[in-house]
């Protein structure tokens, strides 16, 4: 796969999604959607400001918000809750999945599972609750930072 060929993917679908919306494709849009393309999968709406303000001096975290918004209602990416409230993007796969965050160092890993799974929907169903959808963080240390941990514990 060509990066090159990637990015212009990638920039003809925002393209559509937006026109189809009858919205236009700003700069800040189209740079938005690059950089949570480009970067890690999971980022903060802070993390996408800080690397805005290189090109666009002074853009305000709500500008951020709204755009990051539009683009969960449009179904480009979509956003996760983590336990302390942070609010996260998700660019990776498109179909429901579940996640994993490194307690040393944070990550937040894809995992090919469904997050909800029929059992829970029973469950739920059982308890008079219907399931509309669910997220599952399984929490624990990923592969760099087991490594380490073990490497540290033999000195
Ligand atoms: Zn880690
Ligand atoms: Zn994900």
């Amino acid at each position: 796969m060509q990066a090159a060929q990637d990015e212009r993917t990638v920039q003809t679908n925002l393209d559509k999604v937006l026109h189809d919306k009858g919205l236009r494709t700003t700069p800040q849009r189209k740079l938005i959607y690059r950089i949570i393309t480009a970067t890690a999968q999971h980022v903060s709406a802070q993390q996408i400001q800080q690397e805005l303000e290189e090109v666009f001096p002074g853009i305000s975290l709500p500008t951020v918000y709204s755009t990051l918004e539009l683009f969960t209602q449009l179904g480009v990416i979509h956003k996760m809750a983590i336990n302390n409230g942070e609010m996260l993007y998700d660019t990776g796969w498109s179909h429901p999945h579940a996640h994993m965050r490194c307690k040393k160092c944070g990550r937040i890993i894809d995992l090919d599972i469904p997050p909800v799974t029929q059992q829970d929907i029973r469950s739920a169903a059982e308890a008079g609750f219907s399931v509309d959808s669910g997220d599952l963080l399984l929490y624990g240390l990923c592969k760099e930072c087991a490594a380490q941990e073990s490497k540290s514990a033999t000195v």
